[in-house]
């Protein structure tokens, strides 16, 4: 996993670990949000599905392939949004989205984060940030389709 190489020795064992035990791997039938997403990059590909009790996320399902940062991204995304809400979600996007680019955050959001901020040293490497995000956006438009649906 070459690419591992750029994110930073002290991260490598959190992301390694999201990459070989994936969480949440079990598609949800019935899920009222999916979504999709491909980076041509480096043909990453990532499927995401959320099942909602009551306006909160009950369940996450993610499934994927292709590199690691991206993988371990799902992956990560998948633990945290369930019991969050949907504006949760979008929130944390943008705060992860702020982390890639550089951007400020405070002290409270990198928290939130929890192991997402593993990938903070992505943002070096301008372009795998686009395979960190790549379940993030996916989810993004997912959920903006499930609005315009009505849904
Ligand atoms: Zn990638």
């Amino acid at each position: 996993m070459r690419e591992l190489d750029e994110v930073g020795e002290l991260y490598q064992e959190i992301i390694l670990d999201h990459c070989k035990n994936p969480r949440n791997g079990k598609v949800l039938e019935e899920a009222q949000i999916e979504a999709r997403g491909y980076n041509p990059f480096c043909g990453d590909e990532v499927a995401i599905q959320l099942k909602l009790r009551d306006g909160n996320v009950e369940e996450v399902g993610f499934q994927g392939r292709g590199c690691s940062i991206s993988q371990a991204s799902g992956s990560m995304l998948s633990e945290l949004l369930r019991g969050k809400t949907l504006e949760d979600a979008e929130r944390l996007t943008e705060v992860f989205r702020k982390l890639m680019r550089g951007e400020e955050f405070t002290e409270e959001e990198l928290q939130e984060l929890g192991d997402l901020s593993a990938l903070s040293g992505v943002r070096k490497y301008p372009i795998r940030i686009k395979c960190a995000l790549l379940a993030w956006t996916a989810l993004e438009e997912g959920i903006e389709r499930s609005r315009s649906e009505g849904g």
